[in-house]
């Protein structure tokens, strides 16, 4: 898993640095896609298919867009600059979707680029991998491709029980480290994250949390999986995503590998009401609202904080 995430590493930095405008598409839902996208999901299904050939994957991309020549061509040459050998036809093959993998009682589930928008920003952007069993994540690679110290990015690896670990993405020279949250047990000096795009996470709610908590400190505004691996390495204490949207469902693959990196290194996470997150109805969180993550001892109350935010007007 840690392999696949990094040969997508290599391929999505490699296309960032020579990125065209015609590299960039909007799904139907108007959401950005890249060549990039397309192209680091075909590499981990490719690696994948390796040692895992009878595991489905379950991955955020498929081939639609490939029926545009131009774009299919440009994804071709993307692989290519990320170093793996892959025609149009495998590239094709690998972005099928694999029949019944939301449901499937053992399956990979990927988001090839988690925070596209942070991708095109030249901001933080993650290559989200997990494995799960059941309602289970039993093991996670989160590639942040950006995300320091140093160049090169980084990536956490958890599997269940086995803590989480962190090593360079982008190195020939890999070193892991245990990676553990804070035990900050005081309210005023949590240091929060969310997301840039106040589409994705309701900012004023979390300003409100933060007064209500008697924060002062800044939030730190991340693109994508990377707020997840600050929680888990202890840059950060609450990771805060409140719906902006009644009708929103999270998506499994933005969420699966966050999860395990937190939990393993010692934090909490429930939905925005304190209820577990449901990895169990398919590719949505369909019975979860927004997502909470901490470093643990102040998670009831920063929960407490949250239901009262969001039930007032
Ligand atoms: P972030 O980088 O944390 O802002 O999250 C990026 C992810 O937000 C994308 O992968 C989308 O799947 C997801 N997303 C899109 N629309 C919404 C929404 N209305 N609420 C929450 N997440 C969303
Ligand atoms: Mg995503």
């Amino acid at each position: 898993m840690v392999a696949a995430v990094t040969r997508a590493g290599h391929l999505c930095e490699s296309v960032r640095k020579t990125l065209l405008p015609e590299s960039a598409r909007t799904k139907d839902d108007r959401s950005p896609v890249t060549v990039a996208d397309l192209g680091a999901q075909a590499v981990v299904r490719n690696a994948l298919s390796e040692n895992f050939a009878d595991v489905p994957v379950l991955g955020e991309e498929d081939a639609s867009m490939l029926g545009d020549p131009a774009f299919a061509k440009i994804v071709t040459e993307a692989v290519a600059l990320g170093g793996v050998r892959l025609d149009l036809d495998a590239i094709r093959r690998a972005l099928e979707p694999d029949e019944g993998a939301a449901t499937a009682p053992r399956r990979f589930v990927l988001d090839p680029i988690d925070g596209t928008k942070g991708y095109l920003r030249g901001d933080q952007y993650a290559i989200a991998l997990a494995l799960l069993e059941g309602d289970r994540i039993v093991a996670g690679a989160l590639g942040c491709p950006a995300l320091g110290p140093g160049d090169g990015g980084v990536v956490l690896w958890a599997n269940e029980g086995g803590g989480t670990w962190q090593a360079g993405l982008l190195t020939d020279d890999r070193s892991w480290t245990r990676i553990a949250v804070t035990d900050t047990a005081d309210a005023a000096t949590l240091r929060f994250v969310e997301s840039v795009e106040s589409g994705h996470s309701s900012h004023d709610h979390t300003a409100r949390v933060k007064a209500a908590l008697g924060i002062v400190s800044d939030t730190v505004r991340i693109d994508s999986q990377c707020k997840y691996a600050v929680v888990a390495r202890g840059d950060a204490e609450v990771y805060l995503r409140l719906p902006t949207q009644a009708g929103y469902r999270e998506k499994v693959w933005d969420h699966a590998a966050g999860y395990i990196c937190v939990s393993e290194s010692g934090g909490a996470i429930t939905d925005a009401h304190g209820a577990s997150l449901d990895f169990a109805q398919g590719a949505r969180l369909e019975n979860n609202r927004g997502v909470i993550a901490t470093n643990g001892p102040l998670h009831d109350r920063v929960v407490e904080a949250v239901v009262a935010s969001l039930s007032s007007p």
